[in-house]
């Protein structure tokens, strides 16, 4: 049985790198659709598959934030899985043959869609303007909901279908200075836990992926505040020296703990191939403690916590 996975976000790290992976299969399980907001940055997915064979991979145009591009790219995808049955879409007849609806034009090959595709913002909160947190919100949140709801239908028809979601450990503790980032992916929990509930009655599997901090451009492409901004001259000095801390911290946690997207891409995979997967995946333990002391010590023990991490050298 086909695989058909639909990854949104592939023109770099986490969803290139899955994108990959699945398409190299040795096995040829899997049709992946890598789907990117600009086809001009397709060049470093077809590098990384050179020497591969390509057949099992189509690159689609996708923005999450436009609503009639994730409908194309859908659309597209429910046609050729007719093909990859070799059927001819133009003979499709309301009837069933074995494992194949031909009714609703999809055949139940297993469909996967994987949300992936999510940008950064980082910086005091007083300087983020109305224009930067909404694109994060709707790219990393409505984004990921627009792309879930337009595959929901035919899932549920079929009975049948997967949604693996990136997730983030900043979607399950606060991190000074990502606000908005974590409000973002918090809401996402939200939204795939309610989801998760429903959707068991229609056997179809929700699982997020919580990843710490992984090697990709992410820090490049997210929208950073600079020290040396101009935006920055409004805001108070201890914020400043806090923010200025809040850096280096970031960067030394990226250099010394983020894991390779392979680490990721074998979490994916373990979640792809397991018949009953798992709600949460954790990519790595290191971040566990911390977010247990939210729900075990409901007093502000993660908050002093994690500013001692963050902070280590401020007063408490
Ligand atoms: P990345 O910046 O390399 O990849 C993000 C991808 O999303 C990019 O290819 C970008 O073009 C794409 N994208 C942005 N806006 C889009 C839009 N409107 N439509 C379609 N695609 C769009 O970074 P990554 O680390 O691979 O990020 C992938 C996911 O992993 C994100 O959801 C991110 O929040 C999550 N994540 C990353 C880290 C990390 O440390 N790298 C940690 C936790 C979670």
């Amino acid at each position: 049985d086909k695989r058909v996975v639909l990854i949104t976000g592939c023109s770099s790290g986490i969803g290139l790198s899955l994108a990959v992976r699945l398409a190299s299969d040795p096995d040829k399980t899997f049709k992946v659709y890598a789907t990117m907001r600009n086809l001009s940055k397709k060049e470093r997915l077809l590098e990384s598959m050179k020497g591969l064979h390509r057949d099992t991979l189509d690159i689609l145009q996708m923005d999450v934030t436009d609503r009639q591009s994730i409908l194309d790219a859908r659309d597209r995808i429910v046609e050729k899985r007719i093909n990859i049955l070799g059927m001819d879409p133009c003979q499709c007849v309301p009837i069933r043959i074995g494992k194949c609806d031909l009714s609703g034009l999809m055949c139940l090959s297993s469909l996967f869609t994987v949300c992936n595709a999510g940008v950064g913002l980082m910086g005091p909160l007083e300087v983020q303007s109305l224009n930067s947190m909404r694109h994060i919100l709707e790219v990393n949140l409505l984004g990921t909901i627009q792309t879930i709801q337009a595959f929901l239908p035919k899932m549920k028809a079929q009975s049948q279908g997967r949604i693996l979601v990136t997730g983030s450990t900043g979607g399950l503790h606060g991190l000074p200075f990502n606000e908005v980032y974590c409000a973002s992916k918090f809401a996402i929990e939200g939204a795939c836990e309610s989801l998760a509930i429903l959707l068991q009655h229609f056997n179809i599997h929700v699982s997020l992926i919580e990843c710490g901090p992984v090697n990709t451009d992410f820090l490049v492409n997210l929208q950073k505040t600079e020290l040396g901004d101009t935006s920055l001259q409004q805001v108070d000095t201890q914020t400043l020296r806090l923010y200025e801390k809040y850096l280096q911290h970031c960067r030394s946690v990226f250099q010394n703990a983020a894991q390779d997207t392979e680490d990721i891409v074998k979490v994916f995979l373990d979640a792809i191939q397991s018949p009953s997967p798992a709600f949460r995946y954790f990519t790595s333990t290191t971040g566990a403690p911390v977010t247990q002391l939210k729900v075990t010590e409901p007093d502000e023990s993660y908050i002093s916590a994690m500013s001692k991490i963050i902070f280590s050298t401020e007063e408490q």
